[in-house]
């Protein structure tokens, strides 16, 4: 079954020691009794078992932030796909852009992640954007073409794959496209995942970068945009929840 709507997840990225993330996740927990949507926290490896055994009674999903290429071997410092899963995780998000831009990843390393990942068992949550440089030359649609065509992996279905679409000069500078362009770019990637994937218009679309409880509505409420992937407000409970509330999840 697609993943119910609204999907909205929080990528906590390099914060929180335990204490932190426990009861960040504490507080999530007592909200999410009876979810209607889709809920979703990335905490950092270190605390992903503890806050997976902390949520093991939740429909909370737990997932991590980035794995390795490969399904095992000699990668001093890296955790592999199939390690999250050990940890309790049931998604991971790959292509981040702190990682394509900020650790020059490539489309076909996403790829060889989102593959792992898929042969581990979660959930892809793909993320794809054009840099600032590339929306000011009006590149947009052509580079988010190809990072899907690079990195999006064979076999994915609308249960085992999220694409988040998050313009790079979006995250964490309070700046967002308009409603319009959020519109535009995002039937344009529906058409290329149904033209592309068995259910690929059943595959929920994301919206990430600078999304918080006042603007977080008018984003959901756009065609084609099924969620958000949320990064500095994941880390406030309420925040995260507002928003989880503003696009219809209850
Ligand atoms: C992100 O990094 O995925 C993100 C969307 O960050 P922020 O919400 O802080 O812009």
């Amino acid at each position: 079954m697609p993943l119910a709507r609204p999907v909205v997840l929080g990528n906590w990225k390099m914060n929180g020691l335990r204490a932190d993330g426990l009861a960040l996740a504490g507080r999530l927990e007592a909200r999410a009794a009876h979810l209607s949507g889709t809920v979703g926290i990335f905490p950092p490896a270190t605390l992903l078992a503890a806050v997976a055994q902390r949520l093991s009674r939740s429909r909370i999903l737990v997932g991590g932030q980035d794995c390795h290429t490969a399904e095992s071997g000699a990668f001093t410092g890296s955790v592999s796909a199939a390690m999250l899963a050990d940890a309790g995780a049931r998604a991971v998000i790959v292509g981040h852009s702190e990682r394509r831009q900020g650790l020059g990843e490539t489309d076909e390393q996403v790829h060889a992640k989102a593959t792992q990942a898929l042969l581990a068992g979660l959930t892809v949550v793909l993320c794809i954007g054009e840099t600032e440089a590339e929306y000011l030359a009006g590149e947009r649609n052509e580079v988010l073409a190809r990072q899907l065509a690079g990195s999006l992996p064979d076999g994915a279905t609308p249960e085992t794959l999220v694409v988040a679409y998050e313009p790079v000069w979006a995250i964490g500078t309070g700046r967002t496209p308009s409603l319009e362009e959020i519109e535009e770019t995002h039937a344009g990637l529906r058409r290329h995942l149904a033209g592309r994937l068995a259910g690929g218009d059943e595959v929920a679309l994301l919206y990430g970068g600078s999304v918080k409880p006042d603007n977080a509505a008018d984003i959901m409420a756009i065609k084609d945009v099924d969620g958000a992937l949320v990064g500095g407000a994941s880390l406030d409970a309420d925040s995260f929840w507002s928003i989880y509330a503003a696009g219809g999840g209850t």
